[in-house]
């Protein structure tokens, strides 16, 4: 199958599950995420009209978005990996939504990057929802908290929640519980869902998911 028709059938996938869900079609943004793939295999799903995509590693992406980006207006590219404090000014000045805000030290750093660049870069906290030592992510009990911080003390114009459930587990009550925390934060964007799970996401009320393998191919 061709990358257009994989990239037309999570799509179609993604609606059927909305309806099912009783949620509006078109509820769920596809994030298409293209980490290890290059500019050439990335720009025929741009040509089939997809403008949103995820990349997890600043480096890598530096190296193909400033080109892509020039040649097609309108996308927006989110960070979905974790973030050093010395790629703050380069993930501000390349990314549109960066997704992995989960500790003080980062949300200093791009709160002085946002205010010095001018750049309206809008924000996700990554909750680590299965307590795994290995994944980055605030804790499901520090999240209102964390937020808070965000907003009061640095002035972020933070979102929406993101996590990665547990590899080994079912991850609706993962999804469940982001959003829960998403309500109890006043936020209503809840980034969930991978090639995997993302059908399972949509019914837990995903607003966006971020797809890989299921429409680029294996890694
Ligand atoms: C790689 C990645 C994805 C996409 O994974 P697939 O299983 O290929 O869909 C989603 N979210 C994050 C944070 C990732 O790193």
């Amino acid at each position: 199958m061709s990358v257009e028709a994989r990239l037309e059938e999570v799509k179609a996938r993604i609606a059927k599950t909305e309806a099912a869900a009783g949620r509006p079609v078109g509820a769920v943004t596809l994030v298409a995420v293209s980490k290890t793939f290059e500019a050439d295999q990335i720009r025929p799903v741009i040509e089939a009209g997809q403008r949103v995509f995820g990349e997890n590693r600043v480096q890598e992406s530096q190296g193909k978005w400033p080109a892509l980006k020039a040649e097609t207006p309108g996308i927006e590219l989110h960070l979905i990996g974790p973030l050093q404090s010395n790629k703050a000014a380069d993930a501000v000045a390349l990314f549109d939504i960066i997704e992995t805000v989960d500790r003080e030290k980062i949300a200093h750093a791009l709160s002085e990057e946002i205010k010095g660049q001018g750049r309206l870069v809008r924000l996700y906290v990554q909750v680590n929802t299965g307590l795994e030592p290995q994944k980055a992510g605030i804790e499901p009990k520090e999240t209102v908290a964390f937020v808070d911080f965000c907003r009061k003390e640095l002035d972020l114009r933070i979102e929406g929640l993101m996590c990665i459930p547990p590899a080994d587990e079912n991850p609706g009550p993962h999804f469940a519980l982001l959003a829960k925390l998403a309500s109890e934060c006043g936020l209503d964007r809840l980034s969930m869902g991978m090639s995997g799970d993302f059908e399972t996401a949509v019914e837990f009320g995903a607003t966006s998911v971020r797809v890989g393998s299921a429409i680029f191919g294996a890694r």
